[in-house]
């Protein structure tokens, strides 16, 4: 690790009052989530179509079973826990430094991790709910559903009430982002003086454009490989968040 830039980020986060992180998938692969987009082999032997086409609106529709037998396997994972990136972002809001974590995961490790304002651009899934009813499902009761599943049951959840299938609150593809989010997301990059960027190439929408309203003092990205704004950044470290994070002190 070049600890000549670490001491570098370590100066920018001690002179800052107003850092926002922005979080992509390399943030969850630290804490074992895969990152569904890197579509690999595995995928192309187990399923019958990729990711993106599961995780679409379309998809969820028409082959609600096949949504959730992938979602069960791929995304609703138990056990997973917040790593040193996310223990330190919840450690600069609470010593009142970072105004905000905003992130495209969906897997809740900010909040696990004590943080408190956390925008999620693609959702959560912590939410679900009754698409007849309305009913709210937390993800206890969704891991109960793949249990159920698990056990030979149906993949797709019904609502206990009414028999109305259940949705995650997690952005699909073909669905739009939360305006209300991105609106916050914007107000928060915009009066941000440090924004740190981590665990994404910068290629998924919106990141890159929500990145444009930032006017601070200092961009810092940090990704394990090259992102499409590295040039202008004034900061570029090339390494894990997790451990960038963990050399950081508040
Ligand atoms: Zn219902």
């Amino acid at each position: 690790m070049d600890m000549g830039k670490v001491e570098q980020l370590q100066e920018y986060v001690s002179n800052a009052k107003r850092i926002v992180f922005f979080g992509g998938a390399g943030v969850s692969t630290e804490s074992g989530i895969p990152d569904f987009r890197s579509v690999d082999g595995l995928y192309h032997q187990k399923y019958d179509y990729p990711p993106e086409t599961i995780l679409s609106h379309t998809f969820f529709v028409r082959k609600t079973d096949d949504f959730y037998k992938f979602y069960y396997e791929k995304i609703l994972l138990k056990g997973a826990k917040p790593n040193a990136a996310h223990e330190k972002l919840a450690e600069l809001e609470a010593a009142g430094k970072l105004t905000a974590v905003i992130t495209q995961n969906i897997d809740g490790l900010h909040q696990k991790a004590g943080s408190k304002k956390v925008l999620e651009l693609h959702g959560a899934v912590s939410r679900n709910y009754c698409m007849d009813c309305g009913a709210f499902y937390d993800e206890d009761a969704m891991l109960s559903f793949k249990e159920d599943w698990q056990n030979g049951g149906s993949a797709t959840p019904h609502c206990p009430k009414c028999g109305g299938v259940i949705k995650p609150d997690v952005v699909l593809y073909e669905e739009g982002l939360d305006q209300r989010t991105l609106e916050e997301s914007v107000y928060e990059i915009s009066h941000a003086d440090v924004l740190i960027i981590g665990g994404t190439s910068l290629v998924v929408y919106p990141a890159a454009g929500l990145i444009d309203y930032f006017r601070g003092d200092h961009l810092v990205l940090v990704n394990k490989s090259a992102t499409s704004r590295d040039s202008m950044a004034d900061l570029v470290i090339a390494d894990s968040i997790g451990e960038v994070f963990s050399k950081i002190h508040v």
